[in-house]
C-alpha cells in the first residue's frame, strides 16, 4: 500500500501553481477547514469572511477537479472542532495516514500553532513554502543586518536587481529608480474615471450559515450581488482590467481621493494576491510588459510606482513582521491609550473626510491607500488612539487584511508606534492635505481654514497639539521640517487657545 500523507491547507494559501499539485494525487489527501477561531478572533467585515469561504470553496473544487481528494470542513459541518489543531488531530486520530505536512503559514499566531502541534504529534510532518512571495521570511534581516532603520528604498533596489524587473542591464531603465516627483496629482474636476470592475454572485447560503453560526461582523453586504473576485480566474480578469484601463493614470492619481469614488485608479487585487490566487511576480510581469510594449503612451513613472507597491512594500513588510515579531504587535512608541469613537463602526460622524473613508470601508471593505493612511488612520493618530485599537480595526474591516501586511502598515507605517522603523516620520497631516489631495472639505460640517472656534476642522487643532505634546519624541527628527520652528514661534495665547480646542475635541470624540 502506498503511504499516505494529511496536507493542511489554509485559507489563504490558495496557490494553484503549488509544485504540491503536481505529485501524484494518490499519495495524499488535502485537508482545508473553515473555522470559528478564525472568523471569531477579531470582528471581521463580513464581506470579508464570505471572500475567504468562497475562494477557499472554488480552490477545493479545483483540486478535486484534478483528481486530488479534498475534506473540506465547512463551518456549520458537525465533523468541525472549529480549530486547526483540534480538526488535524481528529482526522490523523480517525485515518490512517503516514505522514502529515503544512505550509508555512504566514501569521506568526498560525505558525506557532501548527509548530506546537508538530512538536505533541508523534508522526512525521513536512513543511513547505507557500512558493509565492518573492523573498524569503529571513532575506529583509539578511539585508539590514546591524542596521537600526530598514530603508524600504534600499531592499526594493535590490529586489529589481535579483528580478531583473525595470533594469537596463545593472542600471535602472531611464536611469532612476524612483519617478514618485511626476505622481500624486489631486484630480482634475472633469477627470472621467472608469467604472470600477465588479462581480456578481449570490452568496445567501454563506451569510445565512454566519448568522446561524452567531459569527459577529462588521459592515454592510448585498447577499445578492457579491462584488469581489474569488477564482484565480476572476483575479487574472481584474489584472488585466487594471493593466488595460486604470494603469496609465495610476501613478498620477494615486493618492487623490473623490467624493463617492470608492476605487479610483486602484488596483483591488490584494485581496487575490494575499490568498495567493495570483502571484506577485505575475502581476509585475503583466504590468511591465505593458509598458515594455508600448512605452511611448503608458507612462514609466506609473508602471514603476505600481511597480514599487508590490516588489519594494508588499514583500518588505513581510521582512518586518518576521523580523520583529511576537514584539511588535506590543509597541506602543507614543503610549497612545484612547478607545476609537464609536463612529468607526458607523459611519455616522459629521467629518466628511471620515464619514466618506469609513462608509465605503462598511459597504465594500475597502479603502485605497491614502484613505487608509491619510484619513482614518491620520485622525486616530492625532487623536491619541490606542494601537490595539486600531490595528483591530483594520485587521478586521478589510477584504485584504491579514496581520502580516495589516499590522507592519498599521501599527508602523501608519501609527508609528514602531518608533520610526517602518516610515521615517509620522504621516500626519492637518485640513490642508485632505483639501489638496480631495474635494471631501467642500460641503462637510466643518470648516477646513479654521483652527478654532465653533465648527473648526478637528484635524487643524489636533495637528498641533499632536506635535505639541510629542515634542520630547520628535523634535530632534530632522525630517520633521517646520513644525516645531512655526509651534516655537507661535504666540503664547494662540498655542493655548489651539490646546484647549483640541482639548475639547479629544473630550469628546464620538461626539465629532
Ligand atoms: P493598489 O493601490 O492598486 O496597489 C497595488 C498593490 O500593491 C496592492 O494590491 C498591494 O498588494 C501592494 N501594496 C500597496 N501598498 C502597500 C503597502 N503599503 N504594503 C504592502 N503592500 C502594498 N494592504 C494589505 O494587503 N492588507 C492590509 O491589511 C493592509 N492594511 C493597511 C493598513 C494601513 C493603515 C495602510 C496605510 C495600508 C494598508 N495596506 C494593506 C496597504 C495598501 O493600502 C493596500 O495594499 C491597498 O490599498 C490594496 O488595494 P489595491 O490592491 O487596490 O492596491
Ligand atoms: Fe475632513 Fe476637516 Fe476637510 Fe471636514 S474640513 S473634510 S473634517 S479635513
Amino acid at each position: 500500500m502506498k503511504s499516505k500523507t494529511l496536507r493542511v491547507v489554509l485559507g489563504d494559501q490558495l496557490n494553484e501553481k503549488h509544485s504540491w499539485w503536481k505529485d501524484d494525487p494518490s499519495t495524499y489527501i488535502v485537508l482545508m477547514v473553515e473555522s470559528l477561531s478564525e472568523t471569531n478572533y477579531v470582528w471581521h467585515h463580513i464581506q470579508k469572511v464570505v471572500a475567504f469561504f468562497l475562494a477557499m470553496r472554488h480552490f477545493a473544487e479545483k483540486l478535486e477537479k484534478k483528481g486530488i481528494e479534498v475534506i473540506y470542513l465547512k463551518l456549520n459541518d458537525d465533523r468541525n472542532k472549529q480549530n486547526f489543531s483540534d480538526n488535524i488531530r481528529e482526522i490523523l486520530k480517525v485515518s490512517s495516514f503516514d505522514k502529515w505536512a503544512y505550509l508555512l503559514p504566514d501569521e506568526y499566531r498560525l505558525d506557532k500553532e501548527l509548530k506546537e502541534l508538530s512538536a505533541e504529534l508523534d508522526l512525521p510532518f513536512e513543511v513547505a513554502d507557500t512558493e509565492h512571495f518573492l523573498s524569503e521570511r529571513g532575506d529583509l534581516s539578511k539585508h539590514f543586518k546591524g542596521k537600526k532603520t530598514f530603508m524600504m528604498e534600499s531592499f526594493y533596489r535590490m529586489m529589481r536587481k535579483k528580478y531583473d524587473i525595470l533594469m537596463d542591464g545593472d542600471e535602472p531603465v531611464r536611469g532612476h529608480w524612483n519617478f514618485d516627483k511626476e505622481n500624486r496629482k489631486s484630480l482634475p474636476k472633469d477627470v472621467k474615471i472608469p467604472a470600477p470592475k465588479v462581480f456578481s454572485r449570490k452568496v445567501q447560503e454563506i451569510v445565512d450559515m454566519l448568522e446561524k453560526k452567531q459569527v459577529k461582523t462588521i459592515g454592510r453586504i448585498d447577499p445578492d450581488c457579491f462584488i469581489w473576485p474569488v477564482t484565480r480566474e476572476e483575479n487574472l480578469q481584474m489584472l488585466d482590467f487594471f493593466a488595460n484601463e486604470l494603469l496609465d493614470n495610476f501613478g498620477n492619481y494615486q493618492d487623490a481621493m473623490k467624493k463617492g469614488e470608492w476605487s479610483l485608479y486602484h488596483a483591488r487585487i490584494s485581496f487575490g494576491m494575499n490568498v495567493k490566487l495570483i502571484g506577485p511576480l505575475e502581476v509585475i510581469q503583466k504590468v511591465e510588459e505593458r509598458w515594455r510594449i508600448n512605452s511611448k503612451n503608458v507612462p514609466l513613472a506609473a508602471v514603476e510606482g505600481f511597480i514599487r507597491q508590490i516588489l519594494g512594500w508588499r514583500e518588505y513588510m513581510r521582512g518586518v513582521y518576521w523580523a520583529k515579531m511576537p514584539d511588535y504587535a506590543e509597541l506602543n512608541f507614543f503610549g497612545h491609550s484612547r478607545k476609537l469613537p464609536s463612529w468607526f463602526w458607523t459611519g455616522e460622524t459629521k467629518m466628511q473626510c471620515l464619514s466618506q473613508a469609513i462608509n465605503q470601508s462598511l459597504d465594500y471593505a475597502y479603502a485605497h491607500h491614502i484613505q487608509r493612511l491619510m484619513i482614518t488612520g491620520n485622525f486616530a493618530l492625532l487623536a491619541g488612539i490606542d494601537p490595539d485599537e486600531v490595528d483591530a480595526w483594520y485587521l478586521g474591516i478589510y477584504i485584504d487584511a491579514i496581520e502580516w501586511v495589516e499590522i507592519t502598515n498599521t501599527r508602523g507605517m501608519s501609527q508609528y508606534a514602531d518608533g520610526g522603523l517602518v516610515g521615517t516620520k509620522p504621516y500626519v497631516s492637518s485640513a490642508n492635505y485632505i483639501d489638496k489631495m480631495s474635494d471631501y472639505c467642500s460641503g462637510c460640517h466643518y470648516d477646513k481654514k479654521k483652527k478654532v472656534g465653533d465648527k473648526a476642522c478637528p484635524f487643524n487643532s489636533l495637528y498641533w497639539n499632536f506635535y505639541d505634546r510629542h515634542r520630547d519624541k520628535l523634535e530632534d527628527n530632522p525630517r520633521i521640517g517646520f513644525v516645531y520652528p512655526t509651534l516655537n514661534k507661535m504666540k503664547g495665547d494662540d498655542r493655548a487657545e489651539l490646546i484647549e480646542q483640541a482639548g475639547k475635541y479629544l473630550g469628546d470624540l464620538d461626539g465629532l
